[in-house]
């Protein structure tokens, strides 16, 4: 198992640098939206004041006479936005008994054309092109006097006001721990078919173009600052107050976090003979003990990365660990498990079992953001697939390869205090990866490729998180493993500070696999169809003289989706034999006239279609084999229901 592991990993890094274009992956950003901006917290009243310039270049063929820009904090300025109408939606109503004081809202104070005194904000209005809400103010368009043709710039000078919020969608503040992303006016992205900016939904993520940002952050002295770029310089005050001064270069985002308490980590990774990575943790004083945990883990990640996927796209990555949230409702949600460009928030329990793959499950998928979002900056607004669901199959990958034989299931109690190992179950790359057992309970109502933001509320997760990296596996299993590796690799080479889209993976995915995998991938993503094959039954029938049997296997498609398999028949005197069937018809009928008699049907033998709803009925044994599934499942059953009956004691 282990040899066999380290062999497939082995092969995979040769097959990924081979195939990796240098000159495509040295490119850089056409940056088009630069920003200098300088924003002073307070902490005794959670505000941020903010000044600065934002500079944008016309990228397409039309001139422009709008602009847009995202004014992402008043998400959470009261239950009328968009994005709290359809949390509401979700089912998540708590967050509507906030008090105001941990709501947020962002206030524009000054915009003007750079170096004039037109004051601007009458101009600026609120606009919903998504769902026409009134009262959303997540979006404003300006109307320009003058508009900006193609390949030209403009300047605007900014000033605003913001209340950091108890923490949302993974921004905001807990004590004094201070995590600040999505907080200044951001330009929309315009391209030929017009503005690409969105209102802040409650599913969906960020789009932005490239830029150059010169940041200055002041906050009190003493204070640890964590943010995408590099700092450049520290400014301290006579007020008690220091200025960090950071630059980033090729990235469509900044975001940071600060607090008092963090301990910092710095080390320099060696991705290569030739290349390198700073590295800076910030970490809770609690968590102390796993930073050792989390370098080692983020420098195999960064080096497997580099071997598949080319360079890291920039010379340094913070990572933040901050605190372990028990109780949402008093504490905000968790801050953990986002990604930034050159940033990301990792996170850990407090007490973590070696065994528990959480803190290296998290440090992957972030990290494996950083080239599948951050430099790969597809629109997460209406592709969520594209970053999510390649991210998810890539790092449950990585976790493959880097710890073959390390990870076990386990569960989390009392508000995720305790952890339980399940040893007899090994971390596997479908079921405790790619969750394939909460994806057959609930596939998602939505085909990956519907817009993002248009897909239900209730299951947008399941769909871009669950089913997508499902149905790579899927491809995967079709095309094989260096094919697979190619198409990502390519995928992350030709889309690298770009913008591409759902056809640029398709195309991708032809070129490595040599064929037309077009309908794979229509089937899996494009539709929301679900997978169900079943053999319904085995019909058999001896002639008089016993010397033959007429047997006929009938096979069912019991959902719509379509998905050609292969079908294994077994006969009892030890002949195997396998065909194949296009899948499309609901049903269909083998028959065979023998001398042997059928003993075993499987449908999909090597489980090529993962997202097959229901694999129990994919095979008929003419002796019942329920004794072996129960020996699976019993134990984990049983623990489960001891621990139910355990928390209950705890608290009756
Ligand atoms: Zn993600």
């Amino acid at each position: 198992m282990r040899r066999a592991a380290f062999l497939s990993f082995a092969a995979l890094l040769c097959l990924a640098s081979s195939s990796i274009d240098a000159q495509q992956v040295d490119v850089r950003a056409d940056g088009n939206a630069n920003y200098t901006l300088s924003a002073r917290l307070d902490p005794d009243t959670r505000t941020l004041t903010g000044v600065g310039r934002i500079t944008w270049r016309n990228r397409t063929a039309t001139p422009t006479a709008t602009l847009r820009l995202h004014l992402y904090w008043n998400a959470w300025r009261d239950l009328d936005s968009t994005w709290m109408r359809e949390m509401a939606l979700e089912g998540d109503t708590s967050l509507a008994w906030r008090p105001a004081r941990d709501r947020s809202a962002i206030d524009l104070t000054a915009l003007r054309l750079a170096d004039t005194t037109t004051d601007l904000l009458p101009r600026l209005t609120f606009v919903a092109p998504d769902d026409g809400n009134a009262r959303d103010r997540t979006l404003a368009e300006l109307a320009l006097d003058t508009p900006v043709d193609p390949g030209e710039s403009i300047a605007l000078d900014v000033a605003w006001t913001a209340r950091v919020p108890r923490t949302f969608a993974r921004t905001g503040v807990l004590d004094r721990d201070y995590v600040v992303a999505h907080w200044f006016p951001k330009i929309g992205v315009l391209d030929d078919r017009g503005w690409r900016a969105s209102q802040f939904h409650a599913s969906t993520e960020f789009f932005a173009d490239f830029g150059t940002y010169d940041v200055g952050l002041t906050v009190p002295t003493g204070w640890i600052v964590g943010a995408t770029g590099i700092e450049r310089a520290r400014d301290v005050h006579d007020n008690g107050t220091t200025t960090h001064r950071y630059r980033a270069e090729d990235v469509h985002d900044f975001a940071w976090a600060t607090s008092p308490e963090f301990i910092v980590h710095e080390r320099r990774v060696d991705v290569a003979a030739d290349r390198a990575i700073d590295v800076r943790l910030l970490i809770r004083p609690e968590h102390a003990p796993q930073a050792t945990r989390h370098l080692e883990a983020a420098r195999d990640v960064l080096v497997a990365l580099d071997r598949r996927l080319g360079p890291f796209p920039w010379p340094q990555l913070t990572i933040v660990d901050p605190a372990t949230i028990v109780n949402p409702r008093a504490q905000g949600e968790s801050t953990g498990g986002m990604e930034y460009p050159m940033f990301i928030m990792a996170g850990t329990h407090w007490s973590n079992p070696w065994v528990d793959d959480a803190l290296e499950d998290v440090l992957a998928h972030e990290i494996t953001h950083q080239y599948f979002q951050s430099a790969v900056a597809t629109d997460e607004v209406r592709d969520a697939w594209l970053d999510e669901g390649v991210t998810t199959w890539v790092s449950d990958e990585l976790i493959d390869a880097i710890w073959p034989t390390r990870f076990v299931a386990v569960d989390r109690y009392f508000g995720g205090l305790v952890a339980w190992r399940y040893p007899q179950i090994r971390w596997s790359r479908p079921h405790l990866g790619f969750s394939l057992d909460t994806y057959r309970v609930e596939p998602g109502w939505d085909a990956p490729t519907t817009e993002t933001w248009r897909q239900s509320p209730r299951t947008w997760a399941h769909t871009n998180y669950l089913r997508a990296p499902l149905a790579l596996e899927t491809l995967r299993r079709t095309i094989g493993d260096d094919a697979m590796t190619r198409a990502i690799a390519t995928f992350a080479a030709r889309g690298r500070f770009r913008h591409p889209g759902p056809a640029d993976f398709t195309a991708a995915v032809n070129d490595s696999a040599g064929r037309d995998m077009t309908w794979l991938l229509d089937a899996t993503l494009g539709r929301p169809d679900t997978f169900d094959y079943a053999v319904d039954d085995v019909v058999t029938s001896e002639d008089q003289a016993g010397d033959r049997v007429e047997s006929t296997v009938f096979l069912r498609r019991l959902a719509p989706g379509v998905f050609p398999v292969d079908v294994h028949v077994t006969f009892d005197d030890g002949r195997e034999v396998v065909e194949s069937w296009d899948g499309a018809a609901p049903w269909h009928a083998l028959r065979y006239d023998e001398a042997a008699r059928v003993t075993r049907v499987e449908i999909d033998p090597a489980r090529v279609l993962v997202l097959d709803v229901h694999r129990t009925n994919n095979s008929w044994t003419a002796t019942p084999r329920a004794a072996d599934a129960a020996h699976r499942w019993t134990p984990r059953w049983v623990a489960w229901l001891q621990h139910v009956l355990l928390t209950y004691g705890f608290f009756v």
